[in-house]
């Protein structure tokens, strides 16, 4: 037998264990993730356990090295992990922005210190983490963010505002862009620093979102004092490290395209409009539902792809803003369908029977696919010109 499929072996036993049953039911909405952190409250004892069994294992990042709390895993073992997973309808143990974001922005940009001092708490997801990019007056144009850092000695003193800032409200600490030389070129006086979101000087304000739910906030920084030490990579080189970050952010946000969902649509179509000869009774949605798994293979087959090539340092710079794309418009065709699918119940916004509301509210989150992390159009921009060669218009 190969060493991978005695890993294969040993993992599945080893899943079969120790993911506990309630950990093995499709999650019903965004309340039953794990986000951890220190004013994470577990939603059962299931949970905390599943997190603390994965963590002390490495599995909560299993590609990044043990010495940061990772497994140590090849791409190839972590790829097995993730099947197996899928194949026991395992819940992800811990979602998180360090984990998709600032972790590998540390292991590449941080120094050994913040290493060891940061990526052992996120992988055992002690820091909830959120991510201060966006501003009232800079979105796409990101790198004319105003927020300003100013050097007093030992410390920064943070001034500004944040905008959209997914979970600062129950965020620990933020990833924050910051001007620290306002007479540069606006690339190049962006600084990138880390700071606890209870230090005095901080408030959010929570939004509203059209799903119901109120995932974000703006963020306002009033003389916060952040330590020199927070400082990640060179001082004014934070635009480097803010791209890199994105395309971690965008390659986790197109593969929403991917889902966990254990039933197939066209199984969530036959409960509502019933089968006919052992095909979906209404022949147009089993068409659009057809072309939609075919695409979505399409993308599953892209994203191995793109990963086979980062794995041998051939991948494209730009494939990311593609992934994120064609990841994020094909989310929301899903949800489109699973709402033709769903028949009129699809449409209830509360009560037990549909989890309140939860098929509705996911339609309308999805929404905000094609904007976070970046827009559609923005992407597209990216692709036509540096993956296509177009001139700017
Ligand atoms: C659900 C959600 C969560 C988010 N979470 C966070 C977070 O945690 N942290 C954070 O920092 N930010 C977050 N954001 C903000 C997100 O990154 C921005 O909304 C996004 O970058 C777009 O910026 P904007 O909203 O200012 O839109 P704008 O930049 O004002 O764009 C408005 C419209 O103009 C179009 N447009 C702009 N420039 C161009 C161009 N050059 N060519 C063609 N079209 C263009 C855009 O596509 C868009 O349709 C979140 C957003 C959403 C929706």
């Amino acid at each position: 037998m190969s060493d991978l499929e005695s890993f294969r072996r040993e993992t599945r036993a080893w899943l079969e264990t120790n993911c506990p049953s309630e950990m093995r039911t499709p999650a019903q909405s965004e309340n039953d993730t794990c986000w951890g952190g220190r004013k994470w409250k577990f939603k059962s004892e299931a949970q905390r356990l599943w997190l603390e069994r994965m963590a002390a294992k490495g599995w909560t990042v299993p590609e990044w090295p043990r010495e940061c709390g990772g497994g140590g895993l090849s791409r190839d073992e972590a790829k097995i992990l993730r099947q197996e997973m899928r194949a026991l309808g395992c819940r992800s143990p811990l979602d998180s922005f360090g984990i998709w974001m600032l972790g590998p922005a540390l292991l590449k940009y941080g120094s050994e210190e913040q290493k060891r001092e940061y990526l052992p708490k996120i992988a055992r997801g002690e820091i909830r983490w959120c991510q201060g990019y966006s501003e009232p007056g800079s979105g796409s144009d990101l790198a004319s963010l105003q927020t300003r850092a100013e050097d007093k000695g030992d410390h920064y003193v943070v001034n500004g505002s944040k905008i959209w800032t997914s979970y600062a409200d129950q965020a620990d600490w933020i990833f924050c862009l910051v001007r620290t030389d306002p007479a540069a070129p606006k690339h190049e006086g962006i600084s990138f620093i880390l700071f606890d979101m209870e230090s005095a000087g901080v408030s959010t304000k929570p939004i509203t979102l059209i799903s119901g739910a109120s995932p974000f906030c703006q963020t306002f920084f009033d003389d916060v004092l952040v330590p020199k030490a927070n400082l990640i990579g060179k001082l004014n080189k934070g635009w480097e490290i803010a791209k890199y970050l994105l395309t971690h952010e965008r390659d986790m946000i197109g593969g929403m395209g991917q889902t966990s969902e254990n039933r197939s649509l066209g199984q969530i179509a036959a409960e509502s409009v019933g089968v006919e000869n052992g095909v979906l009774a209404d022949s147009m949605l089993r068409a659009q539902i057809a072309a939609f798994e075919i695409d979505a293979w399409a993308f599953r087959l892209a994203m191995e792809r793109a990963g086979d090539q980062a794995k041998v340092g051939q991948a494209h710079p730009a494939v990311s803003s593609l992934l994120k794309y064609y990841g994020t418009e094909l989310n929301k065709r899903r949800l489109e369908l699973v709402m033709a699918a769903g028949g009129a119940s699809a449409l209830e916004w509360d009560g037990e029977r549909s989890h309140n509301g939860a098929t509705a509210r996911a339609w309308l989150r999805s929404k905000a696919n094609s904007i976070e992390g970046g827009t559609s159009e923005v992407q597209l921009n990216i692709i036509a010109k540096r993956i296509l060669g177009l001139p700017d218009a």
